[in-house]
């Protein structure tokens, strides 16, 4: 008996199995069966009330009942997994739910459900296809692994893989055993300690989907596909055995500590988990996974790394109250870059990459064709690594209108300045841009640390002046420094947020005060690592310490990165403000004399030389004040940096330029890489106590070092024991 056929149900329409009540109007579900008149049965996640599905208890227990009344079908030709969403098949397990986990027991039956419906899937007798269009990433993904097939469109939304890591867990629901028995283990290596998620079409090339097809003919290749039957099992027996796991565990083990410096035990368990799971029964991988994640879901690491997800996704969603605006602030349609420099260009490139037209200006054709150029390469660079498609590069491309002289600028809803870091020169532009936009017009300024009040000043409606400080390189750097000038009306704050949402950047908004917040708690750490260098410390030493941190990359690396020029005039321009507690080394001034700019000039604290890794620079002896100095011990190098850092970022709660914690901790940890896996340096504080800080703190001002002196907040805090964060428990 065709089940299908002969059950008025199931005719193509959303119905719920006759094992499950019919859901109350209340409680809406998430997983829905539709029958199809050929057979297939097609299982629909669609959470209510939601741009997403995710994997939480309550959606794992309905899967498993729709999977229960599947098994019961013995006429059923194939299942196909589907999202109902316009751009995620499904994101992965709930997190919350991972906080919430307070012990191993909790942990136990989280992981064991959600084993325990992959395991159902990968069992069932009949073909089953995922198809994918959108993110499918962790659990989702992990479904899609128990499927026989996995099809994914080649949509720009559509992201394939297992990024648990990179939150300090591994894949616990078969992705760690699954993957690497698909597509061999170095390949599932790469994939699962790196943490990586990859488009559609790199997908298809790795062997982690089958076929790419377009999203509105998914399902028909889904059903071809149960046409084929089930598929024989890839064999990777070169790979994927005991011998190759023993030869390849110790050598990756070696790269990652040399990487990681032991801060991200997640990659570690799960090179041991794939490593060992792979010569061993599928059960018996999967109680590796299990037992490999429960230990990772309690420590402080993996708390930290899902908070810093949570405070990406508040940023995402972040909106302002505005009194007397009711509405939302309308999509930005048109916009104009001023300056197609490092900066102008790279704005100009993600701004036309999210599908809006940009016009591009600068003082002459040569500096106009420049950025263009620039663009260009970044759309080269995309297509190279899957990022556009060619054809999106093109498309991009013919967004942007290069403006070698003045063109019109009334249509634009938003203008971001991007010129040289000159304040003279940014207020005659805002004045001339005043004189040619429209009343609605924003107009933005990108620069590093100048006051922005006094660009506004210089405009007849400085109430529509407002700061958008991008950061360096554009297209990779997620956070944008929203900046409120005195004068700045808030709905022009409000525009400039949702601006900044719409084109996919991760905002924070900040008071207009020199460095705004990320430099500012940037810079002094920057100048003592100068002023230990200069009283004789090593710069491999100085760099080393902080990689020890978690720095993602030292801070006369970092120098010689941003360039010492660069640095040295936002330094100033924080120095001038903060007089000596940011005084910049002489150093800094003499060897940008000199020509030791740092890469750009092929020296600074480091040498750089083509095809060859850079090198400490040898004749640095010059710049050295105290050469006899007494020998400052490493950890002593590294509080000293780290205590600038805290000492600021307190500060600048302080001072309200910004008034969450949370705020600073992001913004440092997307602005600067700052040790993502400490929670940023608020929240370490709190691990440290504010009284163990304070007090080594006290102890070198007595040494004669005047600028480690607590602020207030800081010095209250140790007093009283508070906290910046003062809930156990994240509820984010
Ligand atoms: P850049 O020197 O690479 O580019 C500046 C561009 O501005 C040049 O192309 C120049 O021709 C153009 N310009 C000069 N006067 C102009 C005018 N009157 N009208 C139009 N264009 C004019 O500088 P950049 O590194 O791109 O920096 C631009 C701004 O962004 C600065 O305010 C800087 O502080 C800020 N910023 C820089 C970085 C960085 O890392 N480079 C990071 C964040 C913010």
């Amino acid at each position: 008996m065709n089940v299908l056929q002969n059950n008025p149900e199931m005719t193509g329409q959303t119905v719920a199995p006759p094992s499950v009540p019919t859901p109350s109007p209340v409680v809406e579900k998430t997983v829905y069966l539709v029958a199809r008149e050929d057979g297939i049965c097609l299982v629909m996640f669609d959470r209510p009330g939601s741009s997403a599905n995710i994997f939480d208890l309550r959606t794992l227990d309905e899967l498993a009942q729709e999977l229960e009344f599947i098994e019961r079908q013995t006429e059923l030709k194939g299942v196909i997994f589907v999202s109902n969403k316009r751009s995620v098949f499904i994101a992965g397990a709930d997190l919350n739910a991972m906080l919430k986990v307070a012990s191993s027991d909790d942990a136990r039956v989280l992981i064991e459900r959600g084993q325990a419906v992959m395991n159902r899937i990968a069992a069932l007798p009949i073909p089953t296809v995922a198809a994918v269009h959108g993110a499918a990433v962790g659990g989702g993904y992990e479904l899609c692994l128990a499927c026989d097939y996995r099809i994914a469109s080649p949509d720009h939304a559509t992201k394939i893989g297992l990024p648990e890591t990179k939150i300090g867990l591994l894949p616990g629901w078969g992705g760690s055993t699954r993957l690497p028995r698909l597509i061999g283990l170095p390949k599932a290596l790469d994939i699962i300690l790196g943490g990586k998620t990859v488009p559609a079409k790199l997908a298809l090339k790795l062997g982690m989907v089958d076929e790419v097809a377009p999203a509105e003919c998914l399902v028909a290749a889904a059903a071809r596909k149960i046409q084929q039957g089930k598929p024989c099992r890839p064999d990777h027996w070169l790979t994927n055995n005991r011998l190759v796991a023993a030869i390849v565990a110790p050598r990756v083990r070696k790269m990652i500590l040399k990487k990681t410096r032991g801060h991200y035990p997640a990659v570690m368990k799960a090179l041991d988990v794939v490593t060992r799971g792979i010569s061993r029964t599928v059960e018996a991988s999967l109680a590796l996974e299990r037992d490999g994640i429960i230990e990772l879901m309690q420590t402080d690491v993996c708390r930290n790394l899902i908070g810093v997800f949570f405070l990406q996704e508040r940023a995402r969603k972040k909106t302002l109250f505005v009194t007397g605006s009711a509405t939302e602030p309308k999509p930005v349609a048109h916009t104009a870059v001023v300056g197609a420099g490092v900066m102008g260009a790279g704005i100009a490139q993600w701004i036309s990459a999210r599908k809006l037209p940009v016009i591009l200006r600068d003082i002459n054709t040569e500096q106009v064709a420049k950025g263009m150029a620039t663009i260009a390469k970044l759309y080269r660079d995309g297509v190279k690594h899957h990022t556009f498609t060619a054809h999106e590069a093109r498309a991009g491309m013919e967004r942007v209108h290069p403006a070698p002289a003045e063109v019109p600028l009334h249509h634009a809803d938003i203008i971001i300045e991007a010129a040289v870091e000159n304040l003279e020169l940014k207020k005659k532009i805002f004045q001339r841009l005043d004189e040619l936009v429209s009343p609605e017009t924003v107009l933005a300024t990108n620069t590093s640390a100048l006051p922005i009040s006094e660009m506004a000043a210089s405009t007849r409606h400085p109430e529509r002046v407002v700061g958008l400080h991008f950061f360096n390189p554009v297209h990779r750097m997620q956070l944008v420094e929203v900046i409120a000038a005195r004068q700045t009306a808030p709905e022009v704050i409000q525009h400039a947020l949702k601006f900044a949402q719409q084109i996919g950047k991760l905002p924070v908004v900040v008071k207009d005060s020199p460095g705004f917040l990320v430099n500012r708690i940037l810079i002094p750490y920057l100048i003592e690592a100068g002023n230990l260098f200069e009283a004789g410390a090593k710069v491999e030493d100085l760099d080393e310490v902080m990689l020890d941190f978690g720095m993602p990359m030292g801070p006369m690396r970092l120098l010689d990165e941003v360039g010492l020029d660069v640095s040295l005039h936002v330094a100033g321009t924080l120095a001038a403000h903060f007089g000596d507690r940011m005084k910049v080394p002489g150093c800094l001034g003499k060897m940008t004399s000199a020509g030791l700019l740092g890469r750009k000039s092929g020296g600074g604290f480091y040498l750089y030389e083509k095809s060859k890794e850079a090198k400490p620079n040898p004749q640095l002896s010059v710049y050295v004040q105290n050469q006899k100095a007494r020998e400052i011990s490493r950890e002593e190098l590294q509080e000293r940096m780290v205590f600038l850092m805290i000492n600021e970022a307190a500060r600048c709660l302080e001072e309200q330029i910004v008034t969450d914690p949370a705020d600073v901790d992001f913004a440092m940890i997307m602005g600067t890489g700052f040790a993502p896996f400490r929670g940023g340096p608020l929240r370490y504080t709190d691990t440290v106590g504010a009284a163990r800080l304070v007090g080594a703190m006290n102890h070198l001002v007595a040494s004669g070092t005047a600028h480690f002196e607590p602020c207030s907040l800081l010095a209250k805090m140790a007093e009283t024991g508070e906290k910046f964060y003062p809930k156990t428990e994240r509820v984010l």
